[in-house]
């Protein structure tokens, strides 16, 4: 008899299909999606795009324009994620389901170029210098980023062998060297030496968020051999912290910077001093901040320690400045809706500073405003004052 043929393997199921279907449908997430609190309609609620992308993913409707357009519109905030009850993982979802909308159609060109960019770090300072010498000539429409600072646009990055490691980012490289720079300094006073591998790159989200796994694995794999000697890195941008996370995937600790210096402050107790500012500043916290990295208690605890410092928390239009990684280039008329109530709130607060720790989110509201816009660390390390003698014995995070 001849031997029975063993039996077919078990289909995979559909990961994006099995994602979809814990959605039980209850409608919680609607509340907490800015653009269901926009347009009022399902299909630009979670719900809807989860309903939209299982659809296409079993082939009972076919993708349209308007459809793809849903999909775009997502600003990728996760606030539905973190208030939904059934654990729906909707950042994973959509980003399986923009590799899939990459496969049908090319990404506009914006998007294209931006991802061609950010991982060859002296083209985009190159570009930056010329863009901040030309940019007092050019129309509004091409003027969507603040001029980067003189002292950016040099080469950065320091070979020591500290165990703790800064991650730099790609636009946030020039644009964040007074913070790097304040940061270094204050933690070298604590008695605490921290590298910046200069064979870093682009944490690859821009990439992630918008389909192209390929070119994001391979930041990610370049990162995780730029950071080998490291056993903590520290992120600035609470956008590039979840793939420098995924990217070094338990090699080393990756912390927000902001929890670190915490952390810091409270093991030195009383050894450690704030100066006295008697300022109002507005506090916007970032979507990814405050749904994925999660350092806003973290936040809001340092800037409580500043005698005489008001702080006012910007949270209408549900907080979103509506940058959106590209969504800010690609679409500025609906990212400068998001973000009008935010800078209106700003300006009635009478304000003279806005802090913000995601470094997409710093450039859209910057260039919206003449308030002088930071990242929370270069307000907070100006004002602590520490001496070597308060560093304690150990600097882990
Ligand atoms: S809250 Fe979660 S389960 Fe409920 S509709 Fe939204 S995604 Fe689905
Ligand atoms: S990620 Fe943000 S914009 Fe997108 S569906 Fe969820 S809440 Fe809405």
């Amino acid at each position: 008899m001849p031997a029975a043929a063993p039996p077919p393997a078990p289909r995979q199921p559909d990961p994006l299909v099995a994602l979809a279907d814990r959605c039980v449908q209850c409608g919680l997430c609607l509340p907490a999606c800015p653009t269901y609190g926009q347009a009022r309609i399902e299909s630009e609620s979670p719900r809807g795009r989860i309903a939209l992308a299982k659809a296409w993913a079993v082939g009972t409707i076919e993708p349209t324009a308007a459809g793809e357009a849903h999909l775009d519109h997502c600003l990728g905030c996760r606030s539905c994620e973190s208030v939904c009850p059934a654990g729906v993982q909707y950042g994973q979802l959509l980003t399986v389901a923009r590799t899939r909308q990459r496969q049908r159609r090319l990404p506009g060109w914006q998007q294209r170029c931006i991802e061609g960019l950010v991982h060859r770090p002296r083209l985009l300072a190159g570009l930056l210098a010329l863009y901040r010498q030309v940019r007092p000539w050019l129309p509004s429409r091409w003027r969507r980023l603040p001029a980067p600072p003189a002292s950016g646009l040099r080469a950065t990055g320091s070979q020591t062998d500290a165990r703790i490691a800064l991650f730099n980012g790609c636009v946030a490289r020039p644009y964040e060297a007074g913070l790097r720079e304040g940061l270094i300094g204050c933690f070298t006073a604590l008695g605490i030496e921290i590298a910046e591998p200069a064979a870093q790159n682009c944490c690859g989200s821009l990439h992630a968020h918008a389909g192209n796994g390929e070119a994001a694995s391979a930041l990610a794999r370049h990162n995780r051999d730029a950071f080998a000697g490291a056993d903590t890195v520290l992120t600035l941008a609470s956008g590039c912290h979840e793939s420098v996370a995924q990217s070094l995937d338990g090699a080393a600790h990756v912390i927000d910077a902001i929890e670190f210096l915490e952390a810091q402050v409270r093991a030195r107790g009383t050894a450690l001093q704030w100066r006295r500012c008697d300022e109002r500043i507005a506090l916007h916290l970032p979507c990814t901040q405050r749904n994925v990295v999660r350092s806003v208690a973290s936040l809001r605890r340092l800037l409580s320690a500043v005698p005489g410092l008001q702080v006012i928390e910007l949270d209408r239009g549900l907080g979103c400045c509506g940058a959106a990684g590209v969504q800010m280039l690609a679409d500025p008329q609906r990212a400068d809706e998001f973000r009008a109530p935010l800078l209106a709130q700003l300006h009635e607060s009478g304000a003279t500073r806005l802090l913000s720790a995601n470094i997409g989110c710093r450039l859209h509201l910057a260039a919206g405003t003449s308030v002088m816009v930071q990242h929370p660390l270069e307000f907070l390390t100006g004002l602590i004052e520490a001496t070597p003698s308060s560093a304690p014995s150990s600097a882990s995070g």
